[in-house]
């Protein structure tokens, strides 16, 4: 009998020294899995898609244009190089470009037909597929800030108008005078778009190819941290001219924004009518995760062929959860920026550049 129990002890104690190796393996293969994700943070952004051409474009605007995405990108860059999360890269990322007049966005934000600014923005973490967004707000200085706030302190994902407002000052934000956003730029531009329409006697639409293209300059960005977790975020004015409190794709989740860990962050930019019917951000996700292709096949399907189906152009910029970027665009151009874990940085303006 104490010889049958010696030996059921002996087997209990080795089993469990097996399982103890085995533990041992699976943490150091968990371990060397978030190695592999160290080495593969980055961040991707966008400044808008458009007729953006080389020579409508002065040397000292194109300088303007790539220093600024050079500073936005490399502030969220440094954010992910320190282990913050992909999150807080995206907000300090799109924060100074909310606050560069350059871009459709924040200040610099176009105009609607009324002459005032209507912002919307929205943001995404792709580990909880958590989303905040904000549409039609008037006195918040940096729309994905607010966004970012609906998304963690809010039951809700998507607030809008006078609504978004009251949460923002129940939550601290100091609201600006809508006069902030002014710009003689982008007043001039609602002026064009005007004329335009009295030229032709009421019959435009955003089918026209002048007016489409009176919008450049939302702003995006999609990043990984070397937690692996992946986020996007988008902020904008929308398009010059609009009316009746339009919305576009931006503060639309699955349209404008879109992140999920186990396929790709996506930022939109274009036309947001189409981009909303086609679901853009999300497809392209959508389409890695059920045919099992790679972002970038994913991103060519969507932009250069599913989108211009439908009518739409514009374009985007997307991360996957190994650090693989995309810059899709059917586009003239798209001011764009990428910075790997190397810290080797590409900024981009035109097509085949
Ligand atoms: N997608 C934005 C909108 O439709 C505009 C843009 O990205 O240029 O509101």
């Amino acid at each position: 009998m104490r010889q049958i129990l010696t030996l059921l002890i002996g087997l209990f104690v080795l089993f469990s020294c097996k399982n103890d190796k085995i533990d041992n393996i699976e943490s150091e293969k968990s371990h060397e899995k978030v190695i592999n994700k160290t080495e593969n943070f980055g961040i991707v952004i966008h400044g808008g898609a458009g007729t953006i051409l080389k020579k409508n474009m002065s040397d000292s605007l194109e300088n303007a244009f790539t220093s600024k995405l050079k500073e936005a990108i490399t502030k969220g860059h440094s954010i992910l190089e320190n282990g913050g999360s992909s999150i807080d890269a995206i907000t300090a990322t799109i924060n100074i470009m909310e606050d560069s007049p350059l871009f459709n966005s924040g200040k610099g934000a176009v105009f609607t037909h009324e002459e005032t600014n209507e912002l919307d923005a929205s943001i995404m973490d792709g580990s909880n597929l958590n989303a905040g967004a904000v549409a039609g707000v008037t006195r918040i200085k940096n729309p994905i800030n607010l966004a970012l706030a609906v998304m963690n302190d809010s039951p809700h994902v998507l607030l809008s108008g006078k609504g978004a407002e009251v949460f923002a000052e129940e939550k601290g934000f100091d609201l600006v005078d809508p006069s902030y956003f002014f710009t003689e730029n982008r007043f001039n531009s609602l002026k064009r778009v005007k004329q335009r329409e009295k030229d032709k006697e009421n019959k435009v639409s955003f089918e026209d190819p002048y007016i489409k293209d009176s919008k450049f300059g939302t702003v995006g960005c999609a990043a990984l941290d070397k937690n692996g977790n992946l986020a996007a975020g988008t902020s904008t004015g929308g398009m010059t001219n609009k009316r009746w409190n339009r919305i576009g794709d931006s503060p639309i989740i699955g349209a404008g924004t879109y992140a999920n860990n186990a396929t790709c962050a996506v930022s939109s930019t274009g036309w947001g009518e189409y981009f909303i019917r086609g679901m853009v951000a999300h497809d392209i996700s959508a389409m890695m995760e059920y045919k099992e292709i790679s972002l970038q096949e994913a991103a060519s399907e969507v932009i250069q062929n599913k989108l211009p189906a439908l009518g739409g152009t514009g374009g985007i910029v997307a991360i996957d959860n190994q650090g693989n970027v995309a810059m899709e665009f059917n586009t003239a151009g798209m001011y764009r920026a990428h910075m790997n874990a190397e810290g080797e940085l590409i900024i981009k303006i035109y097509k085949d550049e």
